[in-house]
């Protein structure tokens, strides 16, 4: 399979699964089960009132990244920061409240790094990391890590939000190098899980009502991702945990989008999934990936 193939997976799969965990964010399982039995469409609603198909800020953030790197041709943490504060400026549906702050600290000191916290350890960075695994794919470690601390610093700078961006970006470009599941579970899940322990999802209690805390998402999104085997299986799996399901829909998807490819996404929602954002995130997955130069067929 092509690596342009599974990058566009990757992009499909963080917007649906954004857009099916929408519709339950911030719902207890009970309280799902009751509502839907197991909730497997894309039917809009929620509490953001979303239309069948449309996405949040996990996608659209992601998008506006996205972006100011093709327009630098690099990641560059100015250009982000001035992305996402247009991206704020335009009011989208949701946006997380170290977000917030971050950007309109951003906006009066013109630093495009928050100050470190261990506080800011949410999700939001984490949830964007697509177009900066694509853009860095078959560069240097070093490199990776340097354009993930960059993006994410603009609004979360924590050790723990690094660490989990850092290994979801590893994760997706293995993958996109047709890693099977077992690597990317020995070579990424099980090592951040031994550096920080509150990384842990094997022996430990099964996840539901994952909280933005990145630990939390990270734990759900690992347990559904190896515990399933397939695209639909897996994001059935987690957005049926509740909690901050949008996110933890969108960074499953990304990365059961990378591992599973482009045959596998259920075409009932590719058909769904808002048109526009379809048309972005595919275009953008082929554009970020020659960028990066990493394609094999680039190199000779
Ligand atoms: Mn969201
Ligand atoms: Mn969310």
């Amino acid at each position: 399979m092509q690596t342009t193939d599974r990058a566009t997976a990757a992009y499909l799969g963080l917007a649906i699964g954004d857009a099916l965990g929408a519709t339950v964010e911030f719902m207890m399982p009970r309280e799902i089960a009751a509502q839907f039995g197991t909730h497997d469409k894309l039917l809009g609603g929620g509490w953001l009132h979303l239309k069948p198909g449309q996405v949040t800020d996990d996608t659209t953030m992601s998008l506006a990244l996205g972006n100011a790197i093709l327009e630098q041709g690099k990641v560059d943490a100015l250009a982000a920061a001035q992305a996402f504060d247009a991206w704020m400026r335009a009011k989208p549906v949701d946006i997380g409240n170290t977000v917030r702050r971050n950007l309109l600290q951003f906006r009066k000191t013109g630093i495009p790094e928050a100050p470190y916290s261990e506080h800011d350890a949410g999700n939001g960075a984490a949830m964007r990391v697509l177009p900066v695994a694509l853009a860095t794919f078959g560069q240097s470690e070093e490199a990776v890590r340097a354009a993930c601390r960059a993006q994410a610093h603009v609004t979360h700078h924590s050790a723990f939000s690094d660490a989990a961006c850092e290994c979801l970006v590893f994760m997706v470009q293995d993958a996109l190098r047709g890693a099977r599941k077992n690597d990317l579970l020995h070579n990424h899940a099980h090592p951040l899980a031994a550096e920080y322990p509150a990384f842990k999802f094997r022996a430990v209690k099964q996840s539901a009502n994952p909280s933005g805390y990145i630990a939390d998402t990270v734990q759900a999104v690992f347990q559904s991702f190896f515990d399933t085997d397939d695209f639909q299986g897996c994001l059935i799996d987690v957005v049926n945990r509740g909690g901050d399901a949008d996110t933890t829909g969108a960074i499953a998807g990304m990365l059961a989008g990378a591992l599973y490819g482009l045959d596998e996404i259920p075409e009932i929602w590719l058909k769904k999934l808002d048109t526009d954002t379809s048309l972005s995130c595919a275009m953008q997955a082929r554009m970020l990936i020659r960028l990066s130069g990493g394609l094999p067929e680039m190199r000779n």
